[in-house]
């Protein structure tokens, strides 16, 4: 009888953990993943809700209307053909042709998903829809647009433009794009232009991803700054061999002249000599491998490869090859944190949130993400990237009256006919603390490609002060 006794108390004690942690991860789960709950399809209160409300207005950084009504309910966007399709991807569609833009992820606060019973009931009374929470974003329509007009033409790509000290995005342009006006087909075009490329695709981010090697290596070796490597031209690492852009040999240098000229021979033989683990540590502690739960925008997960990798695998990993995916958003990201001190942010896509009266919902405040690097690092890090775009393989980054830090890639993914370019960087001003990442498909080499356009994106941001 005692031990019945006994095991039912104990049976009890169990059940009540059980119950508690489900409590606990439901309090969580909302808590971290509320909006992707809230704008889910399959959510069917809110599509009752979204029947009785009329939706909120979308509003940029600066009081510019990109989202509104007309008196029948249609959802109108910009005047602008332009500005619409540069920020389709961003502020997205009532219907969810674009998936996860702020018109559906953020419907829980444009059809005001928390009103009380009572302004329900009165406006159920008065006969008057209810209104949505008005949102002002961080977004700038004029860099929006801009960016679209300068990124080449027919190519794919991306190009996300935030502030690093608070992680506030300025733009977030994804190509191809189309006018929301005109979506008819947009669902069926081959080129996918209602994916957002700048947060859903997933690509090696190629030589870019060396700040992130040589940030291992400031980490894990402690001579990494006395070193001095050597680069023959070709490296051999099991069946394969590893050369550099123009096959070139750069000889001797130092672990900031390998990144200034982009050497992949010596990223190759850093990430052997610190190895797969240590390499993987700092690309964790820059996000990869990381649920990336952002409150204001959904943003793939960045992967670096699986483990019991071979030493060729290994090898071009360093300089940013091999089974890496990463979004240019994230790629954007790494910048910030070179940028800010080694202090990642968050990022921002929701400024306010106010109702009918004007009256404030949310008002955002900046999060940090992660911290990847110490104040000494990121100082190492930002003055080679500052070398890189004075005399390396960043020059046509360059912005006279500007210091300009960045870092060029170009990819070579299998079965395409040119490299895609990357550029990443970020200007060297405490009143301009602006960071990019710009990313242009089929298009040939960084330096070329995507360092030009950072440059006028620089320029263009320098004049709207
Ligand atoms: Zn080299």
């Amino acid at each position: 009888m005692k031990l019945i006794k006994k095991n039912l108390r104990l049976a009890v004690v169990v059940v009540c953990c059980l119950l508690a942690s489900l409590i606990i991860y439901g309090a969580f789960s909302l808590g971290l993943s509320g909006n992707r709950w809230f704008s889910s399809s399959v959510n069917t209160a809110l599509r009752k809700v979204k029947s009785d409300v009329l939706p909120g207005r979308i509003y940029d950084r600066n009081g510019i209307p990109l989202s509104g009504n007309d008196t029948q309910g249609n959802r109108l966007y910009h005047q602008d053909e332009l500005t619409r399709r540069s920020l389709v991807h961003a502020v997205g569609m009532k219907d969810g042709t674009v998936k996860n833009g702020i018109e559906t992820f953020m419907s829980y606060l444009l059809y005001a998903y928390d009103a009380s019973y009572l302004s329900r009931l009165s406006s159920a009374f008065s006969g008057r829809m209810r209104s949505g929470y008005d949102l002002r974003l961080s977004l700038t329509h004029g860099l929006s647009r801009y960016i679209a007009e300068q990124f080449p033409q027919g190519k794919s790509g991306a190009v996300v433009v935030l502030n690093y000290r608070t992680g506030e995005i300025l733009s977030l342009n994804s190509f191809p794009n189309f006018d929301p006006y005109a979506a008819q087909g947009v669902l069926s075009d081959p080129r996918k232009p209602f994916i957002n490329n700048a947060t859903q695709w997933r690509s090696a981010p190629g030589s870019t991803f060396k700040v992130i090697t040589m940030a291992a290596a400031l980490q894990h070796m402690p001579d990494a700054l006395s070193k001095t490597f050597t680069c023959e031209g070709d490296y051999q690492v099991g069946d394969v061999v590893i050369t550099d852009a123009g096959h070139v040999s750069h000889g001797e240098l130092s672990l900031e002249k390998a990144l200034v000229v982009s050497c992949n021979i010596t990223f190759a033989k850093l990430a052997l000599e610190l190895g797969d683990e240590k390499l993987r540590q700092t690309a964790q502690a820059f996000g990869l491998d990381d649920h990336l739960l952002f409150s204001d925008l959904v943003v793939e997960n960045s992967s670096y490869p699986a483990k019991n990798r071979i030493a060729k695998e290994v090898a071009w990993t360093g300089p940013g090859q091999s089974a890496l995916g990463m979004t240019p958003l994230h790629m954007a990201l790494v910048a910030a944190a070179i940028a800010n001190d080694g202090v990642m942010m968050e990022p921002k896509l929701l400024l306010q949130a106010v109702d009918a009266n004007r009256e404030g919902k949310a008002q955002i405040s900046p999060v940090i993400y992660k911290t990847p690097l110490t104040v000494a690092q990121s100082d190492i890090l930002a003055k080679a990237m500052r070398q890189t775009v004075v005399s390396g393989t960043g020059r046509n980054a360059a912005v006279s009256g500007l210091t300009i830090a960045g870092k060029t890639g170009s990819a070579q993914i299998d079965g395409q006919e040119l490299t895609n370019a990357w550029f990443i960087g970020f200007i060297e001003d405490k009143t301009l603390p602006y960071a990019l990442c710009v990313v242009i498909n089929d298009a040939g080499e960084g330096s070329r490609q995507a360092a030009p356009l950072a440059g006028k994106i620089f320029s263009y941001i320098n004049s709207m002060r």
